[in-house]
């Protein structure tokens, strides 16, 4: 395949690209470069369906099982914070419970988010969560360098997505079935990042979770 609409949107690879159907019958392209597996240009949402499909989500704080749910991915990372730490929710949606939590726990947390949060910190921040965000991202690259700037020296960026594998069959899989699930990393596309942004690759849980680290 060599078409320049598929373009991978993290390393640009223009070919060697390995088709997948998913349950909605859009064309996912793999990169054969870093891995990324991405929706094709005109299968993408347009800001009027993304913004529908995200106030579907009963995301509020008063809804318990949601706060458990970022309380949970919290925990799995907050021993990375060093006490007093600037953090950046990045994908905050609309009910900024990861900052609601944070700031409860002496934590400074800004709340970003495209649609909800749209102003970026002010200054560098030391640590970057990104819970369930990034398979939304289209421009990949330019998340991740943008993540990259925002950091300062040392700091860290927590990546919550899940993950595909060799084992993933994308014509059956839940997490292809959201429409506005549009880019799926496999574990080595996270050691492309890290080796092109200059980060180190800390921790991960091969399943849903990687921490990256500016030396
Ligand atoms: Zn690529």
């Amino acid at each position: 395949m060599n078409n320049n609409s598929s373009k991978c949107p993290l390393c640009s690879t223009l070919d060697s690209f390995i088709l997948h159907h998913d349950v909605l019958g859009r064309k996912l392209f793999e990169c054969a470069e870093c891995r990324l597996v991405f929706a094709d240009g005109s299968h993408r949402p347009d800001a009027v369906q993304e913004m529908n499909r995200y106030l579907q989500h009963n995301n509020s704080l008063d809804n318990p099982d949601y706060l458990n749910y970022i309380e949970s991915k919290l925990g799995k990372v907050i021993h990375l914070a060093d006490e007093g730490s600037k953090i950046c929710d990045y994908g905050s949606g609309p009910a900024n419970a990861l900052n609601h939590i944070l700031s409860s726990g002496g934590y400074t947390c800004h709340s970003y988010d495209p649609f909800f949060n749209p102003n970026f910190p002010v200054g560098k921040v030391d640590f970057i969560i990104a819970i369930e965000s990034a398979e939304h991202f289209f421009h990949v690259h330019d998340e991740f360098a943008r993540m990259n700037e925002l950091i300062d020296k040392n700091g860290k960026i927590a990546v919550f997505t899940s993950l595909w594998n060799e084992k993933t069959d994308f014509s059956s899989w839940h997490y292809a079935r959201d429409i506005t699930h549009v880019s799926f990393y496999h574990q080595q596309t996270f050691k492309w990042i890290a080796s092109a942004f200059g980060l180190e690759l800390i921790l991960t849980d091969h399943l849903g979770l990687v921490v990256l680290q500016k030396s």
